[in-house]
């Protein structure tokens, strides 16, 4: 199969610690756990494209900032990124600066998903039509903090339903957990293929228990997307897990490759 991408690579950019009701759907606020949240680079014949724009580590090392940007979540520990989770260097360990970027594919919204989505200066940005309309409106105390998708307008690439950004790269509309969600699969130049979940779900228990996420905007539309997702992986793509605490343990990271 022709292919643009020659490898992708797996970035841990940070921690959350949410109860098992964020990651499933009845999972109550006894039991919680620490969860990544992972950005992704792919190595392509038309430069580099990352997926996802994590935290901003500086809005949650600045007491002010933190207070105004992670509001959302009374008694909820604020988000964890260590220098070692920090984007930017851990693209600059791979050689990958800034102004080689791209394209930057957002899944979704969501603030531990845009943090550095305004990085990467030459970078076109690409989300939904309908997480754009819905998220602009909202607040950190939504967990939306729409000025870090203010893209300049003729950065700023807005898609309906299914798309393909490049041979071996095609999005995949995935609403539920947000009313514009998109999921990313991706063929390899050596024929391996991948599926980056985003939040459709959060971790492999999710799919292997059949338990829907926590957090949705429509369950009816999040069961069809995990539909989705189960079918492509059952097809022979390999699904890479956003927030899957086992998962990142298990899998090579940047600045391996895949
Ligand atoms: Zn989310
Ligand atoms: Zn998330």
């Amino acid at each position: 199969m022709e292919s643009s991408v020659r490898r992708l690579a797996v970035l841990l950019c940070g921690y959350e610690f949410i109860p098992h009701s964020v990651s499933y759907h009845g999972g109550g606020q006894r039991f919680w756990h620490a969860v990544p949240v992972c950005c992704y680079l792919m190595d392509t014949e038309m430069g580099y494209v990352v997926v996802e724009g994590g935290l901003d580590e500086r809005k949650l090392r600045d007491a002010g900032a933190r207070q105004r940007y992670f509001p959302q979540r009374p008694g909820y520990p604020t988000p964890l990124v260590t220098s070692e989770h920090e984007l930017l260097p851990q693209l600059a360990a791979m050689d990958v600066h800034p102004e080689m970027v791209t394209h930057v594919v957002l899944t979704h919204l969501h603030a531990d998903h845009t943090g550095h989505t305004l990085a990467f200066p030459e970078a076109s940005v690409h989300v939904q039509q309908k997480e754009w309309e819905y998220a602009r409106q909202l607040t950190p105390a939504e967990g939306f903090i729409p000025e870090e998708f203010s893209v300049p307008a003729d950065r700023l690439a807005l898609h309906e339903g299914d798309w393909t950004l490049m041979p071996g790269v095609e999005l995949l509309f995935t609403p539920g957990h947000t009313p514009g969600h998109q999921s990313v699969r991706v063929a390899l130049q050596d024929g391996r293929q991948f599926l980056l979940v985003g939040d459709v779900v959060d971790d492999r228990r999710n799919m292997a228990e059949n338990i829907l996420p926590g957090g949705m905007t429509d369950p009816t539309q999040a069961r069809a997307s995990m539909e989705r997702i189960r079918q492509i992986m059952d097809g022979g793509a390999t699904g890479i897990f956003l927030h899957d605490a086992q998962q990142i343990q298990e899998i090579p990271l940047a600045p391996e490759w895949l």
